[in-house]
């Protein structure tokens, strides 16, 4: 494994005459094959020149996933802090709202002429809500383990990172796709960004400290490596 400019980039060393580049479904694995005899600079130069393609298909994934997942229709599967329901979707007079009352179902409360966008976004709010209460608990758990402060905690969409931070201005953001994984997972992400709160960079010592805090990172970290939207250079 290799990571360039990024991305991380998996890389096969077998009896081939020819370099093989190639960028897999469903999330956009960028695996590089090569003969025996290539060095890494070789590898890390080849990347480079062709890392605007690289990128052009990393984002084809990254739609092509994203428009076949969510339609908000009664059925549909949602997972909700690692767990998969069922989405049941109640026409209401009332306002729009999210619960959750059994271990079965996701019931969203929509008016008659609510549109997809406003679906979306009603179902974001609660899982930014439910979000925050967990991060919230683990925040307190964690700043009096490792005897630090968080400035700031925030919650945000984003695209390839599940989690970043600030380690001068001591400040975290998670990203809201993590309300969809198991808490150890999102536990992890905090604890690895807060590791950078000592440590900015990933390297022996990040491992040591994370190994020390955090020991079942790895599982953790393989069950977010599943899913569709992007990964920290994790290196
Ligand atoms: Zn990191």
């Amino acid at each position: 494994m290799m990571t360039i400019m990024g991305y991380d980039i998996n890389i096969i060393r077998k009896g081939i005459k020819n370099i093989h580049l190639g960028v897999y479904p469903p999330n956009g694995r960028i695996r590089v094959a090569v003969p025996e005899s290539v060095d890494d600079e070789a590898i890390r130069l080849l990347v480079i020149s062709r890392i605007s393609w690289i990128k052009k298909q990393k984002i084809k994934f990254l739609n092509q996933e994203r428009q076949s997942k969510r339609k908000y229709i009664s059925g549909e599967s949602h997972y909700f802090f690692g767990k998969r329901y069922l989405l049941k979707v109640i026409e209401t007079t009332s306002k729009p709202k999210v619960e959750i009352k059994s271990n079965k179902y996701i019931d969203l409360y929509i008016n008659k002429d609510t549109d997809y966008n406003k679906k979306e976004k009603i179902i974001e709010e609660f899982y930014r809500a439910e979000l925050r209460i967990r991060l919230s608990k683990l925040k307190q758990k964690w700043e009096s383990k490792l005897k630090v402060n968080i400035e700031e905690l925030s919650i945000k969409k984003m695209k390839t990172k599940w989690g970043t931070c600030n380690p001068d201005k001591k400040k975290i953001l998670i990203n809201l796709e993590l309300a969809k994984k198991p808490i150890q997972s999102i536990e992890y992400i905090l604890v690895h960004e807060l590791i950078h709160f000592f440590e900015k960079k990933h390297n022996e010592n990040f491992r040591k400290l994370i190994n020390r805090h955090y020991p079942q990172w790895k599982q953790a970290q393989s069950e977010l490596n599943n899913i569709i939207l992007g990964y920290c250079n994790w290196g």
